[in-house]
């Protein structure tokens, strides 16, 4: 696939499709979305959205969660509101999440399966990964947006002008519904 990918990216450069893309590295709406990984939404989340390239910082994330205040995602989130101008920041869940009812344990079978050696597993733990806890899935959705742009809004290096709201978004129709 990867080969495949780079075939196809070579010629996309040498007939300078890039042309339409072109924009710099600001968002022109000051706009941040966080948003979920899944496949559904590649092209949905923006195109339902009214966005095109350049309009807004895009952090994908799978369930679309900001689990620690000071991890990759609100990191992200800082640098978009600090460095980029960014001034509303838009928490965007989905309906049927595949992280929604993930399970720790069932995962750790999963690397097992797929060659991961007990030894690896357990080393890992001993170093304090607590997997049903990393690997869990949020359950409720709604509940999950709420914490998600709590941990945004209450975080203690956040500007007080930016503007977060939390929303779920149809995973079929791409619409967008309000939750906070
Ligand atoms: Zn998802």
């Amino acid at each position: 696939m990867q080969d495949d990918i780079l075939a196809y990216n070579r010629s996309f450069v040498e007939r300078g499709e890039y042309e339409r893309y072109r924009t710099d590295k600001f968002p022109d709406k000051k706009l941040a979305i966080v948003s979920c990984m899944d496949t559904r939404l590649s092209e949905l989340l923006i195109a339902s959205l009214g966005l095109k390239n350049g309009d807004a910082k895009i952090i994908k994330v799978a369930g679309a969660e900001v689990a620690s205040p000071f991890g990759s995602v609100m990191r992200s989130i800082i640098i978009a509101v600090c460095e980029l101008g960014v001034e509303d920041v838009m928490v965007v869940a989905h309906t049927n999440c595949g992280a929604q009812h993930m399970n720790g344990a069932e995962m750790v079978e999963h690397m097992k399966r797929l060659g991961v050696s007990e030894a690896r597993i357990d080393f890992a733990r001993h170093c304090g990964v607590d997997f049903d806890r990393w690997l869990a899935g949020f359950g409720d959705t709604e509940e999950a947006v709420r914490k998600s742009v709590d941990t945004i809004a209450h975080h203690p290096v956040m500007p007080p002008h930016v503007r977060i709201g939390g929303y779920i978004m149809d995973s079929e129709t791409g619409e967008l519904n309000r939750v906070c």
